[in-house]
């Protein structure tokens, strides 16, 4: 999302949606255990209104829930009092996010008639045996269906996927990324696989039915998949799940649950980057990289740890990451010195 849009969320837990994912328990997950209805969307409308201006789009988004499966009648509450908001200029736009199955035509004219600009569709993998191990009860076919209706009518379309669900693989994970950029979004979030209390997947995971996606797992396979969301001009809106009380409090029992995971995954993918740039340095080397202001942290890692296992890998006497006119992201390999001889480098990996 960009920093020029901000979101105003009304949870609608677990409101359409035809059974339980097996991973899902939206009430744990968001903290909110209320069904919202039209007075809910108009409180907090208001609420966002006595904050100070946030200077950009003000977004009423229905999350939590299969907004497009919940009775029409309902659907149409909510909306409506969304869309009094816009015309009376206190809000600017609508999103909500829904099933790949809970898609039509005539959904789609619903949403239309009600001046919603985004979908957000949870298409969480494209390998149908991982949907159908996840209880999610729909295919890879019915996303690749919903997702060309929502471009067709002309809404912006935002593709959810997870990483590490039952029977899943980083190979898998890699495919899923593929195929949802062939979808052309635009935007995706990516939510690696936490383990609720309570929920099947806790169940399965106590049996030992399961292998648990662990944050190192999830830092893993999403520092693969960024690059190519990125590479694909796709933003990635959103990486992990929202931090809560809840899930902080002990009901995420397990998994790839951090607070910080976005930027792990970052950090994860400047490492890379150093290690193709340092590959073939001679060992007791002293090197130097340059990186961005806002990207030194990344680069150098939590605790350091991308400089210590630079350290480690390659064998190198020093390795440091000073501040460089790069762009953010970037990497800069500046100088490399090995028994006094000093090799200026300026090799960049973006
Ligand atoms: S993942 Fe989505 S469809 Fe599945 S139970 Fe949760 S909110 Fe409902």
């Amino acid at each position: 999302m960009s920093a020029r849009e901000c979101v105003i969320p009304v949870f609608v837990p677990h409101q359409g949606c035809p059974h339980r994912c097996v991973f899902c328990d939206q009430r744990r997950i968001s903290g909110s255990r209320e069904s919202a209805t039209a007075e809910t969307v108009r409180q907090a409308i208001e609420a966002a209104a006595a904050l100070p201006p946030c200077g950009a789009k003000r977004q009423l988004a229905f999350y939590g829930g299969s907004f497009t499966a919940i009775p029409a009648k309902r659907q149409e509450e909510l909306l409506a009092a969304a869309a009094e908001a816009i015309g009376r200029g206190a809000l600017d736009a609508i999103r909500l996010s829904t099933r790949p199955d809970a898609i039509d035509g005539e959904v789609l004219e619903r949403l239309r008639r009600f001046g919603v600009e985004t979908v957000e569709l949870g298409a969480q993998s494209m390998d149908d045996k991982v949907l159908r191990l996840s209880g999610r009860g729909h295919t890879a076919a019915d996303v690749e269906r919903a997702a060309a209706a929502i471009k067709a009518a002309g809404f912006r379309l935002v593709l959810q996927m997870m990483t590490g669900l039952p029977g899943d693989s980083d190979e898998k994970d890699m495919e899923t990324a593929r195929r949802l950029i062939d979808l052309r979004p635009d935007g995706a979030r990516i939510y690696p696989t936490v383990i609720v209390r309570g929920t099947p997947l806790w169940e399965l995971w106590k049996r030992g039915e399961y292998r648990e996606h662990t944050v190192e797992d999830a830092v893993r396979v999403c520092a693969k998949l960024l690059p190519l969301f990125e590479e694909a001009c796709v933003p990635v809106i959103r990486l992990g799940l929202n931090p809560t009380e809840e899930l902080s409090g002990g009901e995420a029992a397990g998994g790839a649950y951090h607070p910080a995971l976005g930027e792990l995954v970052k950090s994860r993918v400047m490492l890379e980057k150093m290690r193709m740039l340092l590959a073939g340095t001679p060992q007791d080397s002293r090197v130097v990289l340059g990186a961005a202001e806002r990207s030194l942290s990344q680069a150098i890692g939590q605790k350091k740890e991308n400089l210590l296992a630079l350290r480690r890998e390659f064998g190198l006497r020093d390795a440091k990451v000073v501040p460089a006119a790069v762009e953010e992201g970037e990497i800069l390999l500046l100088s490399v010195e090995n028994g006094g001889e000093i090799l200026y480098n300026n090799s960049v990996i973006s």
